[in-house]
Parts: C-alpha cells; structure tokens; sequence
C-alpha cells in the first residue's frame, strides 16, 4: 500500500546541498511539511526560498534547523526543538554525509574518526532521539542514505566505505528490532551522483579536495535520485538500489 507523503512531517539532514536539497523538494512537492537541517543556516534559507518558489502549491513553508550531526551532545535538543515546529516527526531522512578519497597508507587517522563521527554516529544519534517517540505512537519512518560503497569497497574508500557498511549494518539490526512496533527503516544505496560531494570531501590529511569529479557528468541527477527516495519512502522499501558506476560517493 502507498502512503501518502501529504501533511506528513519529515526531517532531512544535509538538506542545504546536492541529494539533500532534492529530496526536500521533492517531499515538498508531494505537500510534506519539511525540516531542512544542516550547518549553513545561509544555504538551508537558500533551500527554503528555492522550494517556496516551487510550482506546485504546498501551504506549509519549509523550515530551517542549524544542526551539525557530529555534535552528538546536541543532537536531543536539536531534535527538541525539531518536535516544537509541528508537534511531531514523522519521517526522518539522515542525509548528511562527507567523503574521503585518500589511501590508507597516506592517510591521517583523524579523517577515519571524522568521516565517522558524520556518517555513521550522526545516524545512531538522530535515530535515538526519535525513536523513543515513534515507538510509543506505533509509527515512524527513519532513512538512511547510504551508498553502493555501503554494500561494496573499493581501493582510496576505506574510511568512507566503512563507515557506510557500519550504517547499512545499523539499519538492518534497526529495522529487524523494530519490525513489529510499526516502525519503518529504508536504507538507499546510491550510485554516483552529480553533487557537490567531490569538492568537500576530505584528503588524507583531511583537508577540503576543492575540486569538482572530472567525471560528475556519469552521475546520476540527483532529482531523479530524490524522486526514488520519495518514492521508496511511498511504499515502504527497505532497501534501495541506485547503482550507475562505481566512480566516485
Ligand atoms: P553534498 O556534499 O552536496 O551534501 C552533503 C550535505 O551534508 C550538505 O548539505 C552538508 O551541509 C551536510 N553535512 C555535512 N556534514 C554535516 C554535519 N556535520 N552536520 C550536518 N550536515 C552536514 O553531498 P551529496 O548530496 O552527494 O551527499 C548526500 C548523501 O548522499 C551523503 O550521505 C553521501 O555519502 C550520500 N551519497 C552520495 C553519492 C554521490 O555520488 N553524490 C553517492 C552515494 C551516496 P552543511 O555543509 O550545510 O552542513
């Protein structure tokens, strides 16, 4: 059975860039009440104004929560603060995410605690705030956006791709422990798409890259991407599938 996304509150970290900001659109578009949340307060107003520009009429404005998913000590207020908008949260989407591209041999430990502390305990964390809640309503979706390098490494990933698996491992244990409480768990895998990821993600040293992929254009347009997850979300998969290579996120 499709659920419809219309009224439904939904929470979307690293909503201020690339699949973040399309999957808020495209909840958007489909009459969600979202929460864009990220670091750059500047770029999630950005994100709001773009959407409230959107064809499609939805009579409630997105809004903005300043969050940074590695300070993990903030997370349960944040997440207060989140519940305060609209009195609930019905879907979350742990979107926020860095990459690294550096062999283990050349790399800084600190990129693997940092790529971490992003990745995989920024999920652990949001995902305990809300749970509690959604379990005594008897309902609740919780994404994770993971990647194909989630399922499958591959060489200058390491530090990357682990702590992908660790989330695809978190959400499987989740959704089996959940499985009878009408929680929802969707894990996404995708392939490689056209983002701004290349630019930030980290060196060896853990350093900005600055650069764009000289391959971005094989990637897949992260609106298409959103519309899957949209859709994912819809019918209640748990696990999704967007390979196109193997190239890059
Ligand atoms: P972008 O770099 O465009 O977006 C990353 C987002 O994460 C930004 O909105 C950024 O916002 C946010 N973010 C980063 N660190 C933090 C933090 N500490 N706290 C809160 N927000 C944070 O990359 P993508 O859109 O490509 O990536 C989104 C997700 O998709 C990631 O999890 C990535 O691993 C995954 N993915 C991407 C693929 C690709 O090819 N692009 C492939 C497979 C998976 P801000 O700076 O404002 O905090």
């Amino acid at each position: 059975r499709r659920v419809s996304l219309n009224g439904k509150v939904v929470l979307i970290t690293g909503a201020s860039s690339g699949i973040g900001e399309s999957v808020a659109a495209e909840f958007y578009r489909r009459g969600a009440r979202v929460i864009l949340a990220s670091r750059r307060e500047s770029e999630l107003n950005r994100v709001k104004e773009v959407l409230m520009n959107l064809e499609q009429p939805n009579v409630y404005p997105p809004a903005v929560l300043v969050l940074d998913v590695s300070n993990l000590d903030l997370i349960p207020s944040k997440v207060e603060e989140a519940y305060r908008i609209h009195g609930r949260i019905d879907i979350v989407v742990n979107n926020a995410g860095v990459l690294s591209r550096a062999e283990v041999i050349e790399s800084n430990i600190s990129v693997y605690q940092d790529v971490m502390q992003v990745n995989y305990f920024g999920v652990v964390a949001l995902t305990m705030a809300v749970l509690p809640r959604m379990i005594s309503n008897k309902k609740g979706h919780i994404v994770a956006i993971s990647s194909v390098q989630g399922r499958m490494a591959i060489p200058r990933r390491s530090a990357y791709s682990a702590s992908k698996h660790a989330v695809v491992a978190f959400m499987d244990s989740l959704r089996a422990e959940v499985a009878d409480s009408g929680i929802h768990v969707t894990c996404i895998h995708p392939g490689y798409v056209k983002t701004n990821i290349a630019h930030v993600s980290l060196t060896a040293q853990g350093n900005a890259y600055g650069q764009e992929d000289p391959n971005i254009e094989q990637g897949y347009d992260p609106l298409d991407v959103a519309n899957e997850i949209c859709e994912a979300v819809e019918c209640n998969i748990p696990d999704l599938f967007q390979l196109v290579s193997d190239s890059s996120a």
